[in-house]
């Protein structure tokens, strides 16, 4: 295939494919520091959670469109390795599904997630975890259509499959229906015609110096962008992102100059909340409400610290379940008998069976019949709901432990801020302020809840060794473990009036 005057083959620089393609379409500069600046990217936790979900959906695409001779082209990440492999197997005759198979054309280089036999030639099928079409995926579908047609191998038709919602899985490995597939060619020819100036524009950038680009709603739409930190904050101590509320406001402050919420103007911020965050940081110390501590003194014994972690797998693990719904898998409770007379219990199985029943009999059992339940958010409260639907047999008793929940979040929200906490109330950015002694980054392997569904997805693997099991399994227990320490070291923070732990 020869070179047009498109491409940017041959300058790895201005090497085009389709993911850089749809970087620039969100935004030039982000293409930009993507090929410049990669060092200053950094990947959310739900960004992860994101490309895991795929990688496992991509994974039954291939056994549902896959049959007995579908071929996977498995190069890793050598391109040329890939683009061989391809020519080598349409050029052969191959008649059967292949999948990830490479093209390049125009300099754009694309992945075909599947490519279904179809009438002496090959339908086109882009797999996505979502459980929804969205605009983006026919922009998505363009061009791998564009660079396929340019390279000799017109898909007969182009469709998108994605995750139904809906389905619900009975065992036995059987995945038929998890996918949906919708006709996307009449997107697709509407777009065709765009894509040259698409990869011309994308090409202009690269040709260029660092794009001046004012932060906005592209900034999350369609993804969020992995340079937020650096276009938004710029390295300043208290960024304005910490102040919350309507982000069009925060960009607005951004790109007005103001990068520090100590240099923003008391005019230009929005409500109490924000007064309250930049006094705060201005004068360089917390402020604790007595209300906080008149709270955590009135609360009776015996207390208990609750704190699920929960799975939400894109591909259903257990018969039963549907995809992305939240199912509990574990807690941790902390429980104090009398004032600093603590005892610890905790729930987890790692066995292929579903744990749910198991987990809200323990979880009755652990919470007994009286004394406050504190958690931090409403996530607990809508997990004993989901368990409370699950087993009716059970409400009755889950009902009255939902009854004595009480949300240590809004009492910290309304009543503590230390300006370290940089306009977070997660429980990760309260601690270190209140405990400097008890820091999450000294956990081993699981630092978030997104990393505990994933390490809890593998543990419960029949491909993952014993081994590595008991390895995770601790890493679990330590993650969850240490969130209800985190709420008992809150407590006795607001209890003694605002005391870190350890003076
Ligand atoms: S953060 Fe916003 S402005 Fe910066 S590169 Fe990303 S999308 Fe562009």
């Amino acid at each position: 295939m020869g070179e047009n005057r498109l491409t940017g083959a041959g300058n790895p620089v201005r090497r085009l494919s389709k993911t850089r393609l749809l970087s620039h379409l969100q935004c030039p500069r982000r293409l930009w520091l993507e090929t410049f600046r990669p060092e200053l990217a950094a990947t959310s936790a739900a960004t992860a959670a994101a490309f895991s979900a795929g990688n496992s959906v991509g994974a039954v695409a291939r056994r549902i469109y896959g049959g007995s001779d579908g071929v996977l082209i498995d190069t890793g990440t050598d391109t040329a390795a890939a683009l061989a492999a391809t020519t080598e197997i349409l050029e052969g005759g191959a008649c059967g599904p292949l999948f990830e198979a490479a093209f390049e054309y125009g300099g754009v280089l694309i992945r075909a997630d599947v490519l279904v036999p179809l009438r002496g030639s090959y339908r086109l099928v882009e797999v996505k975890a979502s459980t929804a079409l969205k605009d983006e995926h026919a922009i998505d579908c363009a061009i791998q259509n564009w660079v396929m047609s340019g390279a000799g191998l017109a898909p007969v038709s182009v469709s998108l499959a994605h995750v139904d919602h809906r389905f619900e899985y009975r065992g036995n490995d059987d995945y038929n229906g998890l996918l949906v597939e919708c006709d996307v060619g009449d997107s697709v020819a509407a777009l065709d015609h765009q894509v040259p100036g698409w990869i011309r524009d994308a090409l202009a950038t690269l040709d260029g110096g660092e794009p001046e680009v004012a932060v906005g709603a592209q900034c999350d739409k369609p993804h969020a962008c992995p340079f937020k930190q650096s276009c938004w904050s710029a390295g300043a101590r208290y960024p304005v992102t910490g102040l919350g509320g309507s982000k069009a406001k925060i960009a607005a402050l951004v790109n007005d100059g103001y990068r520090d919420i100590r240099d923003v103007p008391a005019a230009r911020l929005a409500g109490a909340a924000q007064q309250r965050i930049r006094a705060a940081t201005c004068r360089g110390a917390a402020r604790l409400d007595e209300a906080a501590v008149t709270f955590a003194r009135g609360l009776a014994y015996p207390r208990f610290f609750l704190d699920f972690e929960t799975i939400s797998p894109a591909v259903p693990v257990w018969p039963g379940t549907r995809p992305y719904e939240t199912l509990p898998v574990q807690y941790s409770c902390h429980i104090e008998q009398a004032p600093g007379e603590f005892t610890h219990e905790e729930f987890l199985e790692l066995s292929l069976h579903p744990p749910l029943r198991a987990l809200a009999e323990a979880l009755i059992r652990t919470l007994r019949q009286t004394g406050p339940i504190l958690t931090y958010s409403s996530y607990e409260r809508r997990v004993i709901g989901i368990l409370q639907n699950r087993f009716p047999d059970l409400a009755e008793a889950l009902a009255a432990i939902a009854a004595r929940l009480q949300d240590l979040l809004p009492v910290t929200r309304n009543h503590y801020y230390h300006p370290d906490m940089l306009g977070s109330w997660s429980i990760k950015s309260v601690l270190p302020a209140i405990a400097p002694d008890l820091d999450y980054a000294e956990l081993e392997g699981i630092r978030d809840g997104a990393a505990a569904a994933d390490a809890y997805l593998c543990a419960i693997s029949a491909e993952t060794t014993n081994e590595e099991r008991a390895r995770l399994e601790q890493q679990l227990r330590d993650y969850c473990r240490f969130d209800t320490l985190a709420m008992v070291s809150l407590l006795r923070f607001f209890e003694s009036g605002g005391r870190p732990a350890g003076e």
